[in-house]
């Protein structure tokens, strides 16, 4: 079989929902999984995904042009829900009689895991399933703003269970990938250091900094990937151009004030005083900045000045 895979979003402007954790992150932790066990099991696998879009509707054009393109035998889309914070469950979304029989075993392999089951439903109104012209299915694993979903949700399981409910084959596990050959770069250093100097770690390791060895290894990696989250780009663990640029903004300290400022710069500082990140700087941004301010010594304005840049990155 060829599988045409299509990670939810990813592809600003057309980032997915969020939550306890960012749809982003979730739909790209399953989706790689879920390609590498296909092809563990000897199928060809399509990434759908689009790297960048110009617009929403173009970013879902790029992936249905690439199964078509690619005459991929089934489509399927990977996202997770975002409701109500209370609504919770999986559900895949379907259209032709072809589309349905995916689905039904794909949502069974996922209630398996514990999630609510909300069933197969009519997916007519999706961009995605309408436009390719393979079998396709849209799985909405599970919600990412549901604490319950939150709490039962492992990507290695859901990934098992798409690619048992697609194949009928239980997956070996993935690999987790080695770190790359050990040389030490001074760029890969670089990016550690600015990675710690923004405060941001791997997840893993209890919120340690970075070993600035100038290896780039998994925690680096997984830093990385964090820090893309945070900055509003593609997840991918690679520093590149628009991962540095962005950086570069974070480093300006540009003065930010409420409906004045967006971009890569607000979303670091929402980062920092714990609010929704969503690179809109609005009245819910300007209270969590003050009280920052206020829990740091600072002057109490709700705007990031020199004071507080120097506060967060030094
Ligand atoms: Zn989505």
């Amino acid at each position: 079989m060829k599988y045409g895979i299509d990670i939810g979003h990813n592809a600003p402007p057309d980032t997915g929902a969020s939550g306890i954790r960012q749809e982003d992150n979730l739909t790209r932790e399953v989706g790689l999984r879920v390609m590498s066990k296909l092809r563990a099991l000897g199928h060809q696998v399509v990434n759908c995904t689009p790297q960048r879009a110009s617009s929403v509707t173009n970013s879902l054009w790029q992936r249905t042009n690439r199964a078509n393109v690619n005459r991929v035998d089934a489509f399927v889309s990977i996202h997770f829900n975002a409701f109500n914070r209370s609504a919770n469950g999986a559900e895949v979304f379907a259209i032709s009689s072809a589309g349905r029989r995916m689905a039904r075993p794909v949502q069974e392999e996922i209630v398996k895991l514990g999630f609510f089951d909300r069933g197969v439903k009519n997916g007519a109104h999706m961009y995605v399933l309408r436009h390719t012209a393979a079998p396709a299915i849209l799985v909405e694993c599970c919600f990412c703003d549901a604490r319950v979903d939150m709490d039962r949700y492992l990507a290695e399981p859901m990934a098992n269970a798409i690619v048992k409910g697609l194949t009928g084959s239980a997956p070996a596990p993935t690999p987790t990938p080695s770190p790359a050959p050990s040389s030490v770069s001074e760029e890969v250093r670089q990016l550690q250091k600015v990675i710690n100097r923004l405060k941001v770690t791997d997840g893993n390791s209890a919120g340690r900094a970075l070993k600035e060895d100038g290896v780039f290894g998994s925690s680096t990696r997984e830093a990385t990937r964090r820090l893309q989250a945070i900055l509003g780009l593609m997840t991918d663990g690679i520093a590149g151009d628009r991962t540095w640029r962005a950086i570069r903004q974070v480093l300006a300290k540009p003065i930010l004030r409420a409906n004045q400022a967006a971009g890569p710069a607000v979303r670091y500082v929402q980062y920092r005083v714990r609010v929704d990140i969503d690179g809109i700087f609005g009245p819910q941004t300007a209270a969590a900045i003050r009280r920052y301010q206020s829990s740091n010594g600072l002057t109490v304005d709700g705007i990031i000045g020199p004071q507080s840049w120097t506060r967060m990155i030094g």
